[in-house]
């Protein structure tokens, strides 16, 4: 079935009559790890995600395809080799999306890390990924860190570690994904909520789900099921009565964004703050992005708040060590709060908990898989569904994991070489390198597509002709039902030019509707109200 918002309503009572070999609750990046895992192995998958895909702690996070350089400090070496190893794979398989960052880390006095224990703390994390000889770290002098970040507060820096990390669009790199399954022939719903499980003899066979936008409730059937719910593994674990042994520990981390005009770093720099945490401060596209803390947290999941004792901890953090720009919480044009789903270790406090991921199996046969990061996705669901396969069918009727070999888009960039010769070359036609940049980025190849029907549909090559077609793409191709689903997670510009975000939301409400590309279902909150939300701060 495709992708699509159109035939999205039409297909459900058919699938309602089908047993799937796997059923995966959750579209965030784990679920759709395991949903092309499955799929491309030869599994009847079906997906359920109860908000937009993504729409959880896979749109909020860094945004880093990263080893997690601290992690070495914790002694985690299998975590960091696995997924400092998996970064250049996911950048092989989406080159358009997962981009190479060179990340800058200050030694800083009485700082976190000495001159040595960086040196060879970075040499460790090169070494443990197989990064490239050119790529490998550098230690810089102080002269050679301020020429490289002239921001930094003098008289603190002693030099610096130069090393080599990706960045991506979280959400986009979930739906490239869920895509990728769909072209496998997973089934993928958005905006469908599980309600109860359905069991026989004691097994999970199926699960009660309500569609959100009919209000209809539908059962699905599968001869395994697989709970990837991020933060609400637990409340799935509590509906299947296993919610025993290990439970999850949730934690908050938010992110600001100011323009790059009040906080130009000239790139990405990793640093100590002084309560002995790190954070980040990443540039992207006109904007500077700061994150993140690390705190307990109890409320709601949806929309987690932000309160303005984080911001204040950011800001100062930030104006510690580059005392020259004065960040204050005027400057923020937006932000957001992720929750980490991890799992709770008696005594240990939220930046100490492991981010190794771990699956459980209840005596009902449900398999919930917790923790992990982004950049691990792929080896989680390997292990997700050898399990599953393990448990529950023939081994020898399916292959092994092949996905370090699948490319994440129909027609894939052969390299970053590719991308960067794309997007001038479509930056001088469309008149606007910026917008080429962020819409290479996004769509990848598929923006020729875009651009074809900015000029069919609506006879021009604007700027607003080619968000218009981008909205179409995303509805016939990635299953967005509304606008603000378009901002936030089809394209990321509710966090990253939310004033653009402003000005277009009429004019392209108006022109959607007049082309008919609307779906009327309009669930979540408007962008207006999205806008003042993300600048809206807790006390
Ligand atoms: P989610 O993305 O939350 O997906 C779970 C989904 O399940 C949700 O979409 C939810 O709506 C759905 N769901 C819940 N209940 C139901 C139900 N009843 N029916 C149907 N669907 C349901 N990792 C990195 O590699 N790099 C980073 O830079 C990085 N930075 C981070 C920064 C922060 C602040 C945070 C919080 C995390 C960060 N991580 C990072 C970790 C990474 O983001 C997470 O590990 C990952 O996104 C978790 O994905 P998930 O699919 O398990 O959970």
């Amino acid at each position: 079935m495709q992708l699509s918002a159109k035939n999205r309503k039409e297909n459900i009572d058919y699938l309602a009559q089908i047993t799937f070999d796997l059923l995966i609750i959750g579209g965030g990046i784990t679920g759709a790890g395991i949903a092309l895992d499955a799929a491309s192995r030869g599994l009847k998958v079906l997906l359920l995600e109860k908000q937009d895909f993504a729409a959880g702690t896979s749109s909020r996070s860094t945004k880093l395809i990263h080893g997690g350089l601290r992690y070495l400090k914790q002694g985690e070496f299998g975590l960091v080799r696995e997924v400092g190893l998996e970064r250049a794979i996911v950048h092989r398989n989406a080159p358009h999306l997962v981009l190479p960052e060179k990340m800058i880390i200050p030694l800083i006095k009485g700082g976190n890390f000495g001159k040595w224990a960086t040196s060879f703390g970075l040499w460790v994390y090169d070494k443990l990924a197989n990064v490239k000889d050119q790529d490998q770290r550098q230690m810089l002098t102080k002269e050679e860190t301020l020429k490289q970040e002239p921001l930094l507060r003098q008289e603190l820096v002693i030099g610096s570690g130069y090393y080599a990390e990706y960045r991506t669009d979280d959400a986009r790199m979930t739906i490239e994904i869920i895509k990728k399954a769909a072209e496998y022939e997973a089934i993928c719903l958005n905006y469908f909520k599980v309600k109860k499980f359905i069991y026989q003899q004691s097994k999970a066979v199926g699960v009660s789900a309500q569609d959100l936008l009919s209000g209809k409730s539908v059962d699905f059937r599968a001869k395994a099921i697989i709970n990837a719910c991020g933060p609400w593994v637990d409340e799935l674990r509590a509906k299947d009565n296993s919610l025993q042994g290990k439970r999850l520990h949730i934690t908050k981390g938010i992110h600001l964004v100011v323009p790059i005009e009040k906080f130009p770093v000239k790139q990405s720099v990793y640093f100590d703050v002084p309560d002995g945490r790190m954070i980040f401060a990443i540039p992207r596209h006109g904007s500077t992005y700061i994150g993140t803390t690390d705190t307990d947290y109890q409320g709601n999941k949806e929309s987690p708040s932000i309160s303005r004792q984080d911001v204040r901890y950011l800001l100062e953090s930030v104006n510690h060590l580059f005392p020259s720009i004065k960040l204050q919480e005027a400057d923020v044009i937006s932000s957001w709060a992720g929750l980490r789903p991890l799992i709770h270790e008696e005594g240990k406090s939220a930046s100490e908990l492991s981010r190794k991921d771990e699956i459980f199996v209840s005596e009902s046969g449900l398999i919930s898989i917790a923790g992990g990061k982004l950049t691990g996705y792929r080896k989680m669901a390997q292990r997700t569904v050898d399990l599953a396969i393990e448990r529950h069918f023939d081994k020898e009727d399916f292959p092994a994991c092949f996905t370090e070999s699948i490319k994440l888009t129909k027609e894939p960039f052969v390299d970053f070489e590719e991308v960067k010769a794309s997007i001038k070359s479509w930056g001088a036609k469309i008149k606007n390198p910026l917008l080429a940049t962020r819409m290479i980025n996004t769509y990848g190849k598929a923006f020729s597509l875009i651009v074809k029907d900015a000029e069919t549909l609506f006879s021009e090559k604007s700027d607003i002709a080619i968000h218009l077609a981008a909205y179409k793409y995303s509805a016939e191709n990635e299953m967005c039902l509304n606008l603000t689903d378009f901002f936030y997670q089809k394209t990321g510009m509710m966090y990253f030019q939310p004033q653009e975000v402003a000005a277009l939301y009429k004019e392209m409400k108006d022109a959607i509707t007049k082309y008919g590309l609307i779906n009327e279902e309009q669930l979540n909150i408007k962008p207006e109200l999205a806008l003042k939300a993300i600048v809206s701060f807790g006390s």
